[in-house]
């Protein structure tokens, strides 16, 4: 049975899509800061062990892939899916303590929990899933860190499918999806975001055209299974029909 590490699985994406690797038959860990909706995750789904903690913690990150080395012996998948939207500021307004916040949770922990896995990824010939965003490829008006985190992550991944032959990293755009960061952009992002810019998430949401999770999170689930060598280092859709075609 494979072991797929999913990160920011407290709620939201991350956990529709650690519970539809458990789903397919997967072992999974889990892990976020909220112990308590993680509880609730094992508690809900068989074949998820859970570990709190902050990611951009390094005792965090050693200590997921220990468990999942201790307790299933191999890794053959990661998907570094937590992510932070804040700040939600103009560029000149930025602070680098809040830009540094932002890269170390979109970035530098995703990179950084990657590295660490490697040799178990490698042995396995596994898949590093990284969660990026179709504001990797455009800006939004307030959006400075996110875009620019969502962008360095998407190159990151590239890096990573150039230098590791053995393993398959890819990046999914997972689409408009309705958990906590959507209300989260609806409620901050009236004060820098466009009007425009702001009016179509809102429209989204009163229209119902945000994606329930369990759908990319399905499709995302497919991606870190099953996703060929040669989708290595590719910026996708969860909708793409290459990722459809995997068996969302
Ligand atoms: P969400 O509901 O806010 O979930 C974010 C997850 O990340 C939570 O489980 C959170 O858990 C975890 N997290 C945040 N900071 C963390 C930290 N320092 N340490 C450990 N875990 C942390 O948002 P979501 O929409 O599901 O986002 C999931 C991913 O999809 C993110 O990478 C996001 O950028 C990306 N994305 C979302 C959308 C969308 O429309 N929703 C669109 C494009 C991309 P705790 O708070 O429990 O730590």
């Amino acid at each position: 049975m494979p072991t797929v590490i999913v990160t920011g699985a407290s709620r939201g994406l991350g956990r529709s899509i650690a519970t539809d690797l458990a789903r397919r038959g997967a072992d999974v860990i889990a892990t976020a800061r909220s112990a308590e909706l993680l509880a609730d995750l094992a508690d809900d789904v068989d074949g998820v062990e859970v570990l709190a903690g902050d990611i951009t913690d390094p005792a965090t990150r050693a200590g997921v892939v220990d468990l999942a080395l201790a307790r299933f012996g191999s890794i053959d998948g990661l998907v570094n899916n937590a992510g932070m939207l804040d700040p939600v500021a103009a560029m000149h307004d930025a602070h680098a303590d809040d830009w540094a916040a932002n890269l170390a949770v979109n970035v530098t922990a995703p990179v950084a929990l990657t590295a660490l896995a490697l040799p178990a990824l490698r042995a396995a010939g596994g898949r590093v899933v990284n969660i990026s965003s179709g504001v990797a490829n455009r800006p939004v008006v307030g959006w400075g860190a996110y875009c620019t985190a969502k962008a360095a992550l998407k190159m990151a991944t590239e890096v990573l499918a150039a230098e590791e032959p053995d393993i398959t990293a890819v990046s999914v755009r997972p689409g408009v999806v309705d958990t906590a960061m959507q209300a989260e952009i609806r409620r901050v992002g009236a004060s820098v975001m466009t009007p425009e810019g702001h009016e179509r998430f809102l429209d989204l949401y009163e229209t119902g055209e945000l994606l329930d999770p369990a759908v990319p999170g399905s499709a995302i689930a497919a991606v870190a299974l099953h996703a060929p060598a040669s989708m290595s280092g590719a910026f996708v859709s969860w909708d793409d029909d290459e990722v459809l075609a995997l068996g969302s």
